[in-house]
């Protein structure tokens, strides 16, 4: 079983996939890309009775941050991520939510930048970091082992990849950082992207045009 619990909750007019994460004996929570809507996430952690400790965020795009500062000052939480080079982005995430009509984005420096290698940390529970550029050249990853859980932004979704097309994107980096890191986490992984619905590292590696094993035989001749 599962040792962390996750939900999903779409946000702002993007349908971003803000998710919350918890340990189920002790309700103690993170909350991974508030981008907005924070009603609708308060109300979650409200009704199902969770205490929330940390702001965990996977990169610097509106849809995804925009929500971190004012969620964190609501529940004096720290925020940890994304990497220090998406600080073009959430150091502009005001400007960039008036182009949005998103008025409540609000920029932030997380109270820590998170690297290759790092672990983040959920009342005891230590979720792997990877450092995954290409969407945003800051883009980090989540993997909690003992969950077979991902949780991988705008990197990979369900039969597509992160649009490589906004400033500071690169679909080689991005193809290389899916191939090196995300999908060795094996096959039985569970992942949460972006957007859109949840997959497996498996199915992706199976049936993704942009990543499966097929492409990578052909591509490699
Ligand atoms: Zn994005």
């Amino acid at each position: 079983m599962a040792i962390l619990k996750a939900a999903i909750i779409t946000v702002t007019p993007f349908q971003q996939n803000c998710s919350v994460i918890w340990k189920e004996d002790t309700k103690i929570a993170a909350v991974n890309d508030p981008g907005g809507d924070l009603e609708i996430i308060e109300k979650f952690i409200d009704d199902q009775g969770l205490t929330l400790s940390k702001i965990f965020i996977t990169h610097g795009h509106l849809d995804h941050a925009a929500g971190a500062r004012e969620l964190a000052d609501n529940f004096k939480v720290d925020i940890e991520g994304p990497q220090i080079e998406d600080e073009f982005l959430t150091s502009t995430l005001e400007m960039q939510g008036k182009s949005y009509g998103m008025d409540s984005a609000q920029n932030f420096t997380p109270d820590r930048w998170l690297n290759e290698g790092d672990q983040i940390e959920l009342d005891g529970e230590k979720l792997d970091v990877y450092h995954c550029p290409g969407h945003t050249p800051g883009h980090v990853i989540f993997h909690h082992k003992e969950s077979k859980l991902a949780i991988v932004g705008d990197v990979l979704f369900q039969g597509s990849v992160g649009r490589t097309d906004l400033p500071g994107g690169s679909m080689d980096a991005l193809i290389a950082a899916i191939r090196e890191k995300v999908l060795p986490l094996g096959d039985d992984i569970t992942f949460i992207p972006g957007h859109g619905p949840i997959s497996t590292i498996g199915q992706e590696r199976l049936t993704n045009p942009y990543v499966a094993d097929q492409l990578f035989k052909e591509s490699s001749n």
